[in-house]
Parts: structure tokens; C-alpha cells; sequence
């Protein structure tokens, strides 16, 4: 499933496409996405112009001329690809070679087509009248791990009397947004904080560097491309490269890159947990 910094990188990708420029045409191969496409999705885009392209959580928002957002989610299997002059494009979903799960094409005024392609479906897109924000799908999310809300006194805060383990309070959207399973694990590793440590016992400088080290984490995954899993590709189909740096993702039994311990695997939350015994001691 792509994670925040995949879906940075997508907008990034899909920035020099969209921005500026006016929906020539919207071809709907198939709306029954994970929910319905609104009744008369394209009439509301065409010859509307895209003003810029944003993101919050894993949502892409391009806002429009007239004032609506065009929201879109790549849910599980959904992928973007950028093609010119109505041809399919060159790029294509790792696991989706033909274009047979192309459901929606945009055809956009420089002569690009942004294809969204999604094999099973829970992708999803809206077209959503006034202010975004006040969506159902986006009004009640926590904040960006990369914005000046999640900050020490933050995540302290949100910690005290929490007795859960302190990587599920990272990854609990409700209270940051963003941060999956591979980033939780790399940023606890980079803040030398064992994975299973109540949160309530987090010290406030242990909060510093958390913070500190989600933000780094999610920042070089966006820097390299997000991080190739199965599933993903960047918009221009370019792979991401953070896999290789990745210091106890999906490592047991490798020697740690900083200690040459060995590290360990655990389950968590039905989820796995990563670390090195040496270097997240405590
Ligand atoms: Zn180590």
C-alpha cells in the first residue's frame, strides 16, 4: 500500500503534468471505484484548471479554478502514470502491465494524459464543492508528521498516560498521519527507542528525537522516491531507492549497519516489528 512518501512522490510526479493547465477531456472507463465516481464527474472537470496539487495525508488534492477540489486516494493497488499526446505512456504499475485497469484518463491541456490505473479498485476519487478540510474524508485527520503541529510537545503530550506499545501510537492515524509500518520502524531505529517501550515511558528528550527522526525518515524516502514494495511505482514509473537504505525493515538476521548486532523481528498489532537489540536497548 503506497505510504505517505509515496504518495509525495506522486504528486511531485504529477505536478509538472497538472499544474497550470485545464482538463481538456476526462474519459471514465470505470467508475465503480472503492466508492462510486459522483454523477457527472467529467462535465464538473472539463475545462476546469488546475491551480496547484497538494497533499494531505495520503489524499491528492488538486485545486481548481473554480474554487472545488479533485480528491483523489490511491488506496491499496492504485498507481498514476503520465503519458503524452493520448499515448498509453511509457510507464506502467509494477503489476499491472496492461491497460486493462485503467479506469480514468485525464487529458490535460499541454497534451498529457494522467492515467489512473488500479488493478483492485480501492482507489478513489471526488469531486468535492467548498473547502476540502471540511470534508468527511479529511476533516477529522491528526496532523502531518512533516508540518510545525507534530512537534515535541506534541508527541509528548500524546503520549502521557498511554499505555500502549510507543511504535502503534506512531502509527495510529488518529494521532499523526502517515507514519506506516516500514517508517515507524525505521524512525524508532534512528531515535534509538525499543519499538515495544510504553509510551507513557517515552522521556521528553526521547520525544525530541522521535520527532526528529520520524521527520528525517519520511523526508529521505521522499528524497530517493518512496520506498519500491510490490505494489508501487513513482507517477514518471521511476523506482524508489529508499529500500536500500532501509536499517532494520524486513533485516532479521542481518547485522546491523551501525552496531553489527543482529537484528530482530517481532509482532506487534498483527504487525512486524524491526529492531537492533544493540542499538534499541532501551
Ligand atoms: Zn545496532
Amino acid at each position: 500500500m503506497p505510504e505517505l512518501p509515496e504518495v509525495e512522490t506522486v504528486r511531485r510526479g504529477l505536478a509538472p503534468a497538472m499544474e497550470g493547465e485545464r482538463f481538456d477531456k476526462v474519459e471514465v472507463r470505470r467508475g465503480d471505484l472503492r466508492w462510486p465516481l459522483p454523477r457527472g464527474f467529467a462535465q464538473k472537470l472539463h475545462g476546469k484548471l488546475v491551480e496547484g496539487l497538494g497533499r494531505r495525508a495520503k489524499y491528492l488534492l488538486a485545486d481548481l479554478s473554480s474554487g472545488d477540489v479533485l480528491l483523489m486516494h490511491l488506496g491499496m493497488s492504485g498507481s498514476f502514470r503520465v503519458g503524452k499526446n493520448s499515448t498509453p505512456g511509457t510507464y506502467y504499475h509494477e503489476r499491472s502491465k496492461s491497460t486493462a485497469h485503467d479506469h480514468i484518463v485525464f487529458h490535460m491541456s499541454n497534451g498529457k494524459t494522467v492515467t489512473f490505473n488500479d488493478p483492485r479498485r480501492f482507489g478513489s476519487l471526488h469531486y468535492v464543492e467548498g473547502d476540502p478540510l471540511t470534508h468527511k474524508l479529511l476533516a477529522r485527520l491528526a496532523p502531518e508528521p512533516l508540518e510545525a503541529d507534530f512537534n515535541t510537545d506534541y508527541l509528548w503530550r500524546i503520549t502521557r498516560k498511554r499505555r500502549v506499545p510507543i511504535k502503534q501510537l506512531l502509527m495510529d492515524g488518529h494521532r499523526v498521519v502517515g507514519v506506516g509500518n516500514i517508517y515507524a520502524n525505521e524512525a524508532l531505529f534512528r531515535a534509538r527507542v525499543k519499538p515495544t517501550r510504553r509510551a507513557s515511558g517515552i522521556t521528553q528528550a526521547e520525544a525530541a528525537a522521535l520527532v526528529r527522526a520520524v521527520r528525517a525518515t519520511l523526508r529521505m524516502a521522499i528524497r530517493v522516491g518512496g520506498t519500491t514494495l510490490r505494489d508501487y511505482v513513482g507517477a514518471d514509473g521511476a523506482p524508489g531507492y529508499f529500500r536500500q537504505r532501509l536499517h532494520v525493515y524486513e533485516r532479521e538476521g542481518r547485522a546491523c549497519r551501525r552496531c553489527g548486532a543482529l537484528i530482530r523481528q517481532l509482532t506487534q498489532g498483527h504487525r512486524s516489528t524491526y529492531y537492533c537489540p544493540q542499538c534499541q536497548k532501551s
